[in-house]
């Protein structure tokens, strides 16, 4: 069985592939070795091949997160390919099920189709559905943690097929046990989604609500919420958009910066000095007694604009947080320019930001 497994990865696998391509944000080298993974047992055999050559692995989903050396990676890299959606009832809820490499927008929209809420805010955010845990994506109010029942996942460690239940994913702001304590010890193989059939979708934020009024729905529908979502994410090039320079891009390159009461009484008193008639900063509360912070904020008023450029890359001109590849950009140049934007906000504000994306063969 062992041996046979290891035969059939060999087919899978390639040598010297581009990831540029395969990401995004399209800067960076070449995966030393490389392999589409569709079953869970290529990744298991994928995994023991690697460990066997001595190869450091990464595993990628859909590259709408990271930032690939320009060096490329030296070891192996799975991408995840595990189709297949299945729904089953749950007493008044629906279990939506998806294994880790459906396209995660198309899975929203077949949840809506079916009348499933829960995800509409989720609507037109690139990736696969295995990433989505990671950093517990969220958007427009709703994050993945508020209807995730369950992840499974191969435990690098065991070699053995694991799930993990809500709690257990230990959830947090663009957070989970899976890009903190355990980083680099599960494959996640299929996620499950608990979902209101005919539930009324979610709508929190101001800027969704009158896009919604503009289009004149009063009593939106979970389909008139998802179209209303992706045309505000257009407006700031937040959808993939191939004549779309300025979606090049990981997203958010920063997260909004949490930072201690005291500490943001020193970000008020220097906020002042930039705030206009009526103007507010954005500061929001958290459980924890902490201040969350607007980083696209903080961005605009240390002074880097919209659009700022360095070399072939910049920032975007419909959103401060975004990091563009203007066309030949390199690891390089998106990295400088992470540095410049941290330490201009740092001198102005004090405040760090830490950026969001994982870095890939970077050390
Ligand atoms: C235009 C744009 C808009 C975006 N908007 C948002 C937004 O609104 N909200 C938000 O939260 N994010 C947003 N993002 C970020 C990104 O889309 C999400 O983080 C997405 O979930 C990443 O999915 P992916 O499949 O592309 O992951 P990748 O970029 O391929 O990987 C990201 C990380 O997850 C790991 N990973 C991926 N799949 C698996 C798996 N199956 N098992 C284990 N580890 C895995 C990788 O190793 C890597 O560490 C945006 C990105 C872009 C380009």
């Amino acid at each position: 069985m062992h041996h046979s497994g290891q035969d059939q990865f060999r087919q899978l696998l390639r040598e010297n592939v581009p990831l540029a391509p395969l990401t995004t944000l399209g800067v960076g080298g070449p995966a030393r070795f490389f392999a589409d993974c569709a079953t869970v047992e290529a990744l298991a055999a994928g995994v023991s091949w690697a460990r066997a050559e001595a190869l450091p692995l990464f595993v990628l989903g859909g590259g709408s997160n990271v930032v690939v050396a320009d060096s490329g990676f030296t070891g192996l890299v799975l991408r995840v390919m595990i189709g297949g959606i299945d729904v089953a009832a749950d007493r008044q809820h629906a279990v939506v099920t998806a294994g880790a490499g459906e396209p995660w927008d198309g899975f929203v929209a077949y949840t809506i189709e079916r009348d499933l809420a829960g995800l509409e805010c989720l609507s037109g955010i690139p990736g696969r559905v295995g990433a989505t845990p990671m950093q517990n994506v969220g958007a427009y109010g709703q994050e993945t943690s508020e209807t995730l029942a369950s992840v499974e996942a191969l435990d690098l460690q065991t070699a053995e097929l694991v799930r993990f239940d809500n709690r257990e994913c230990e959830f947090g702001y663009r957070a989970s046990r899976f890009k903190g304590r355990d980083q680099g010890r599960y494959i996640i193989t299929r996620v499950s989604y608990r979902l209101q059939p005919g539930g009324a979708p979610a709508v929190r934020y101001a800027e969704l609500e009158r896009t919604l009024a503009d289009h004149g729905a009063t009593q939106p529908t979970l389909a008139q919420v998802r179209d209303a979502v992706i045309a505000v994410r257009r407006r700031k090039a937040m959808v993939i958009d191939p004549t779309d320079a300025d979606s090049r891009s990981v997203g958010s390159f920063f997260m909004n910066p949490t930072v201690t009461q005291e500490a943001f009484e020193g970000v008020r008193a220097i906020a002042g000095r930039f705030l206009r008639e009526g103007e507010t900063l954005p500061a929001f509360p958290t459980a924890d007694q902490r201040v969350k912070l607007s980083a696209a904020w903080l961005i605009e008023h240390a002074g880097i604009r919209r659009g700022t450029v360095h070399g072939n890359v910049g920032t975007s001109t419909k959103h401060a947080l975004a990091i563009i590849n203007r066309g030949s950009g390199t690891a390089r140049e998106v990295l400088e320019l992470c540095r410049m934007i941290q330490t201009r906000v740092r001198e102005t504000f004090g405040v760090e930001l830490t950026p969001e994306p994982v870095f890939v063969g970077l050390t």
